[in-house]
């Protein structure tokens, strides 16, 4: 049985907080894409965590962590992650890499800052954590795969041709110091060691343990408005953050892909520009800022501030759609306890016409949100369990987002900690 817990939106919906609850119930929790840029924020006994390319069932002692093939894999942070981890207590997570997984190399970092700093005031706000070079060498076939750092010959000629490429860029178009290769390979040399014990067929491994019947959770980063086919492009990532990818990053079968739980927010946040229908502003978008979340709306990689806005049922609906989602989970929803009304966009407005479809981003541009207004509850739901218990227009504030997600929503969250979860 394969679950996948993917974002609805623009990522920050909370994934990280539900997939380390639903892990508890599964065996093998498995990233099958982005990198290390993007973070999850948990909170459980051990204390709080911010996670980027661990799987965020790191923390159980029954659980598998894996690195499917589809993942940027940052080498160095992955072990920094596990160490960071286990020094504070968590025991030695047990961990597998796929031999297929590609590497983020030192060079695609600095290519992400040197463009970034190219672009100036016209970037697309990356992390530069070297996502978008490593992508287009995946795919123009020049990046390096884990099983090839078992390969020196093979790796040095890879080297030497990939060096020739990038020093002219690095020369003409940057200015800056160019790639060595016998330091790249000392670098490689470095990478193979640390990953070595955890190399495994991940999809063949996978195959068997779905044949025991183990339960097998496909954890994805981002949301789905950052995909890079089906989101605002070109403000997206650089691999897909859909359920569906779940199948190509995992080496799995995608009907076995039975639960598509999509994490959905009770307000909306995005990080970077781009386009935002529903953002609020100045002391409206502050104070739900500074509520937001746990201990405010603030990047986990960057720190940056994120950009608020009122939950876009629009958006979310469509987010829901293109995942596939067999069931939504609303998270932060507590945070919303403070307002006398809500305001939720439902419609938007484009060229003089409402429609409810999200468009591509050239009418994005253009819509303009249309709002309806629901009663606030004004009250502290942290603490409550059971649905039947919230403030009557709390569950009126769910039920009207079920019905405009077109999916049924099965958990509702009611704080950042681990069983802070209200199921229905
Ligand atoms: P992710 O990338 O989707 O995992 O999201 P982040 O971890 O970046 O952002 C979610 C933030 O909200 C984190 O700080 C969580 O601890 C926090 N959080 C998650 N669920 C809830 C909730 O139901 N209520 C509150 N108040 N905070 C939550």
């Amino acid at each position: 049985m394969v679950t996948a817990i993917v974002g609805a939106n623009w990522g920050d919906e909370g994934k990280g907080k539900l997939t380390d609850m639903l892990a508890e119930e599964s065996d093998i929790i498995v990233r099958f894409q982005g990198g290390s840029n993007a973070g999850h924020t948990i909170v459980n006994e051990y204390g709080k965590f911010a996670l980027h390319i661990l799987p965020s069932g790191v923390f159980y002692r029954h659980t598998t962590s894996v690195i499917g093939n589809g993942v940027a894999l940052n080498i160095p942070d992955l072990f920094r992650e596990i160490n960071g981890i286990v020094e504070r207590g968590v025991p030695m997570p047990k961990m597998k890499v796929s031999d297929r997984a590609q590497i983020v190399m030192p060079y695609h970092i600095l290519f992400d800052e040197y463009e970034e700093e190219r672009l100036a005031g016209k970037s697309f706000g990356s992390t530069k954590s070297g996502i978008a070079p490593f992508f287009s060498d995946k795919f123009a076939k020049v990046g390096i795969q884990v099983s090839e750092l078992f390969d020196e010959e093979l790796l040095r000629e890879k080297l030497e041709s990939v060096c020739v490429q990038k020093n002219i860029l690095l020369e003409h178009l940057y200015h800056k110091p160019l790639l060595k290769v016998d330091e790249l390979m000392d670098t490689l040399r470095e990478y193979r060691k640390m990953v070595e014990p955890y190399v495994c067929d991940v999809s063949a491994y996978l195959y068997e343990a779905q044949k025991q019947g183990r339960r097998i959770l496909l954890e994805g980063q981002l949301g789905s408005l950052k995909d890079p086919d089906h989101g605002i492009f070109p403000m997206v990532t650089s691999s897909s953050t859909l359920a569906g990818y779940g199948a190509v990053g995992a080496g799995l079968p995608p009907y076995e892909i039975k639960r598509i739980v999509a994490v959905v927010k009770a307000y909306s946040s995005a990080v970077g520009a781009g386009e935002f229908v529903s953002e609020i502003f100045g002391d409206e978008a502050e104070e739900l800022r500074r509520r937001g979340g746990d201990g405010g709306e603030y990047g986990a990689t960057t720190g940056r501030p994120r950009r608020m806005g009122w939950f876009d049922a629009v958006a979310s609906r469509y987010g829901c759609r293109v995942q596939g989602a067999t069931e939504a989970a609303l998270t932060v929803l507590d945070v919303l306890g403070y307002l006398d009304e809500i305001p939720v966009c439902v419609g938007y407005e484009i060229d003089g016409r409402v429609t409810r479809d999200f468009p591509t981003t050239a009418s994005l541009k253009k819509a303009k949100p249309v709002y309806e207004i629901l009663p606030g509850w004004r009250s502290d739901i942290r603490g409550i369990t059971e649905y039947d218990e919230l403030p009557e227009n709390c569950r009126r504030y769910i039920e009207f987002v079920e019905k405009e997600l077109e999916v049924p929503v099965k958990m509702v969250s009611n704080g950042p900690a681990r069983h802070e979860i209200i199921k229905r």
